[in-house]
Formats: C-alpha cells, sequence, structure tokens
C-alpha cells in the first residue's frame, strides 16, 4: 500500500465525461489498497475565460481580487469531481487550498507556498476517504486567497505529495511524458524515460510547460518521485529523479521555447556608471522580473540597453521605462511583443565547445535573424521572431540530432 498523490490537468478534467473517466482511473488506484490524495485543475480553458472576463472591465485588474475570481475554476473542478465519486459509491471529500492549510505569501498571482499543514488531509485519508485538492490556490497568513501562477497546480500537487511524504507524485496531462522538445510542435520529439531533476528545472524554466518551475524545485528540495505521464493512456509516462548513473549524458538534452517575454529597448542612454541601475532598480521594484539583458557601446558617450519581461508585465515596464528615459535622458523606449525565446538545454554542454556556434549556424540556415543571446554553462538561449519559433525549434532539435538517443 502506497500514499499516492495524482494531478489532473486542464484538458484531463475539460468535461464531465473526462471527469468520470478520471474518477475511474481514481476509484482504481483507491481499491488496490492504496491512498490518494487528488488535486486537479480548472477545465480547459476556465482560467483564461475568468482573466478576459476581468479584462472586459479593465486593464489592470484589482490583484486580490482577481485570486479570488481565478480560484473558482478549481472549485468547480473539486466539486464535480467528488459529486462524481459519491454518484459512483466512493467516499470523497473536496477541500479548497485554504480548507487544506496551504499557506502562501501575499503576491497575488503568483504566490510561494510557505507550509502546508497535512493534518486534515491526513485525517481524512484514515477515514478512508478520496481527498481531491484545488490545484493553484491557498491563502496568505491574512486569510486572503492567493493562486500560484499559471500551470501551479504542478506545484500544489508537489508540495501536497512533500508535506504527506507521499511515495509518489503523478502528473497526469495530456502528453504521455517529458519529451526532448515539445511533441505538440516537432514530431521528432522523442520521449525521455528518466529525466534529471536539474535538467527538468533548466526546461521547465525555459518554457516546457509540462512541468511548473516551482513544481521542480520542490520535488528536488523533497525528493519527491515524480511521474509525467498521460491521462488519456496506460503507458508508464517520464520519472523526474534524482541523477543517476545510467542516465543518458547527451552534450544536448532538449530544446525548449517561450512565447511569454517581450522586449524593451531605450536608446541614446547616457553611458556613465549608475544608469543601468536607473532603469532596472524601478522594473524590479514593481516585482518586475527582467530575464535578458544586453548593453551596446555607441560613440558619443551614448548607448542602447535592451532587456525583456514577462509579457503579462510588458504595459507595466513600458510606462514605468517612459518616465526613466525622460529622467535619465535617454532618447526613446522601443516595445516589441512579438518575440521568442528558444533554447538549447544540456548539462553535457559544461564539458563542451562548440554548441552555440552549431546552434547560431542552424537558425542562419534558415534566415532566422537572433536579436539576443543568452548564455550559461548548461543552455544558450536566443530571442528571435515569434513567427520563427516552430521552425527554430524543429531546426535546433534536428542540428543536434535529438530524435536517436
Ligand atoms: P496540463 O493542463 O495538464 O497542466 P499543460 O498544457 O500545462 O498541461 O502542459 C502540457 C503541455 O506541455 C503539452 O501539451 C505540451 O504541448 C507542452 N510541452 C512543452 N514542452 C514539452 C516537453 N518537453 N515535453 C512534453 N510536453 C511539453
Ligand atoms: N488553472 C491554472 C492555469 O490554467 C492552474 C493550472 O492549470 O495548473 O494556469
Ligand atoms: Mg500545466
Amino acid at each position: 500500500m502506497a500514499l499516492i498523490v495524482q494531478k489532473y490537468g486542464g484538458t484531463s478534467v475539460a468535461d464531465t465525461d473526462r471527469i468520470r473517466s478520471v474518477a475511474q482511473r481514481v476509484i482504481k488506484t483507491h481499491s488496490a489498497g492504496n491512498d490518494v490524495v487528488v488535486v486537479l485543475s480548472a477545465m480547459a480553458g476556465e482560467t483564461n475565460r475568468l482573466i478576459q472576463l476581468a479584462h472586459q472591465i479593465t486593464d489592470e485588474p484589482n490583484t486580490r481580487e482577481l485570486d479570488v475570481l481565478l480560484a473558482t475554476g478549481e472549485q468547480t473542478t473539486v466539486s464535480l469531481f467528488c459529486i462524481m465519486l459519491e454518484s459512483m459509491g466512493c467516499s470523497a471529500v473536496s477541500l479548497l487550498g485554504h480548507q487544506a492549510n496551504i499557506i502562501t505569501d501575499t503576491a497575488f498571482g503568483r504566490a510561494r507556498i510557505a507550509e502546508i499543514n497535512a493534518d486534515r488531509i491526513q485525517d481524512l485519508l484514515s477515514q478512508k476517504k478520496i481527498v481531491a485538492i484545488a490545484g493553484f490556490q491557498g491563502r496568505d497568513q491574512q486569510g486572503n486567497i492567493t493562486t500560484l501562477g499559471r500551470g501551479g497546480s504542478d506545484t500544489s500537487a508537489v508540495a501536497i505529495a512533500a508535506a504527506l511524504k507521499a511515495d509518489i507524485c503523478e502528473i497526469y496531462t495530456d502528453v504521455d511524458g517529458v519529451y526532448t522538445t515539445d511533441p505538440n510542435i516537432c514530431e521528432k520529439a522523442r520521449k525521455l524515460e528518466k529525466v534529471s531533476y536539474d535538467e527538468m528545472l533548466e526546461m521547465a524554466s525555459l518554457g516546457a510547460k509540462v512541468l511548473q518551475i516551482r513544481a521542480v524545485e520542490f520535488a528536488k528540495k523533497f525528493h519527491v518521485p515524480v511521474h509525467v505521464r498521460s491521462s488519456f493512456k496506460e503507458e508508464e509516462g517520464t520519472m523526474v529523479v534524482e541523477e543517476t548513473e545510467d542516465m543518458e549524458r547527451l552534450v544536448v538534452s532538449g530544446v525548449a521555447y517561450s512565447k511569454d517575454e517581450a522586449r524593451i529597448t531605450l536608446t541614446k542612454v547616457p553611458d556613465h556608471p549608475g544608469v543601468a541601475s536607473r532603469i532596472l532598480t524601478p522594473v524590479g521594484e514593481a516585482g518586475i522580473i527582467v530575464d535578458m539583458i544586453i548593453q551596446n557601446t555607441r560613440k558619443g558617450g551614448l548607448t542602447d540597453l535592451t532587456f525583456t519581461v514577462p509579457k503579462a508585465d510588458y504595459q507595466k515596464a513600458m510606462s514605468i521605462q517612459k518616465e526613466v528615459a525622460q529622467s535619465i535622458g535617454a532618447e526613446q523606449v522601443l516595445g516589441d511583443e512579438h518575440i521568442a525565446k528558444v533554447s538549447v538545454i544540456g548539462v553535457g554542454m559544461r564539458s563542451h565547445s562548440g554548441v552555440a556556434a552549431q546552434t547560431f549556424a542552424a537558425l542562419a540556415k534558415e534566415n532566422i535573424n537572433i536579436m539576443m543571446i543568452s548564455t550559461s554553462e548548461i543552455k544558450i538561449s536566443c530571442i528571435i521572431e515569434e513567427k520563427h519559433t516552430e521552425l527554430a525549434v524543429r531546426v535546433l532539435h534536428d542540428a543536434f540530432a535529438l530524435d536517436s538517443p
């Protein structure tokens, strides 16, 4: 007998038929003698629908109230799921984030889990009930409802698994595992049997939304084995685990992309000490995370500075920069929302040179212009025009022959 946390994403609970088949799967696991905690997302498209509703009223909805709104998506699925289980003769209880004692900080829309008091969950499990918990949500110290950022139900599931010391956290989704790249845009993508926490962290942080990055951080920190698999099939998926000797150690192991960033350029910025700080400090103070930064040297004591921010924070960052540009005497502020970041990832890059050159050559061959580059020991990222994203992913996947192990 084991304690299993199963998380089902939006497409897996898209309608009542899908909820029925999830219920059947959960009952099967429970009947085999396991304790089962189920974490559910909102029905596919529901979170977007709710965000759009709020945006029909204003461009910048009050963040506290937006979280109250978004949390209803997951509330709907956990209740429907328990109604389904009860109708099938199974004893089940739904818990919202606050009822499950998932305590977060107060960063509405991107809250981080601080602690989970699992007593109530444990108590219900000891009564042999199936416990269904609303993903993506918690409450802060004052009792305000918070949400964990897009894709946050993955993090709810792994954090709950860690708090319960569960034997495994199963993430059920619409693909049957973690692939070398997004199988929905690259048909040659290859399914991985196992992937290390570190490699998965890198893939998630560079855009592979199959797991939210915070979920992987929790899994790594608390040694939670994660099994990513399909809710539409029976086959095993991909295990995300500690690095082991028998794991593939390719120079390049995957390609990721993200369309979630936007680019901002300040032109003819006076080039003297303290200016970069005057540009970027107010962005940080507004809670906006800057990813890539480049600065060109120009003649006459003037320079251009370009950086990227999450698309969701683009408008806010632009209005901050318009003020900054005036106060430091920069020429103008240019913005571009139609960009994408493609990244080549691999821990094996540490001991290999030439990956960057190969990456640039592959993109050049398809006439894809690179606007910004950033590198680390285990990844190379390029900012390109958004319309080239899918082509770039396929070309890079081919260039490093990722379809063959
Ligand atoms: P869920 O709603 O179940 O949480 P998501 O849409 O958040 O599902 O995540 C699953 C999606 O992640 C897949 O449909 C796929 O398009 C995308 N994806 C991106 N990169 C990868 C990858 N390397 N391996 C598998 N899926 C990936
Ligand atoms: N429903 C939330 C979202 O769409 C959380 C999740 O699905 O993980 O982002
Ligand atoms: Mg997801």
